[in-house]
């Protein structure tokens, strides 16, 4: 299998001011295809080859590993976002929501505090079990809750380059403004 960058569901400027086309353009068209292109030829010719990306995250390591999630990653981050984003989850998953973590606002408090407090490069995710409860997790470098038998539901990047042309040294900020641009109906169908 050859892996192809997905191209995104909106134009490079549309999350423009909360990301914006500079950083999707290296982000997203230089970052995320970097990845993809090792992956392609870190498989050739191997047993990966034809295995679904899930389970090479699942059963491989070092740099085969480290791209096949990264490549993933950005894929599940970045199409989880949409021009007309924002607002608040509804259905079943704002239920497990309230249920678990008090409000849709004292959620996405948890969620900003765990992104913040990665230490380093990282992933911060709300993922699932198979009984619908929820997590709020942190990976280190291109780590995914798949590893752990999670289902996953929402990605922020910590890396720097995910924020650092539009926020310099403030993480914090571009996570809590990236609830602006959040497709729920996404994050929804992932539930
Ligand atoms: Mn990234």
């Amino acid at each position: 299998m050859v892996y192809t960058l997905p191209k995104l569901p909106y134009a490079p400027d549309a999350l423009a001011p909360v990301i914006s086309q500079e950083t999707v353009d290296y982000h997203y068209g230089k970052h995320e295809k970097a990845y993809i292109d090792n992956l392609n030829k870190l498989i050739d010719g191997t047993i990966y080859a034809d295995m679904p990306l899930e389970d090479i995250i699942r059963t491989a390591d070092g740099p085969l590993f480290n791209n096949a999630s990264q490549a993933w990653n950005h894929i599940f981050y970045f199409f989880a976002f949409s021009p007309e984003g924002g607002g608040e989850p509804e259905g079943e998953l704002r239920k497990a929501i309230d249920e678990q973590f008090g409000s849709f606002d004292d959620f996405k408090k948890e969620f900003e505090e765990a992104g913040t407090k990665i230490f380093g490069s990282g992933w911060v995710w709300l993922s699932k079990d198979n009984d619908g409860k929820l997590f709020i997790t942190q990976t280190s470098n291109a780590g995914n809750p798949l590893t752990d038998g999670l289902q996953p539901l929402l990605v922020f990047d910590v890396w720097e380059h995910a924020y650092y042309l539009d926020y310099q040294n403030r993480r914090a900020e571009q996570l809590h403004r990236l609830w602006e641009i959040v497709d729920w109906s996404v994050v929804e169908s992932r539930y």
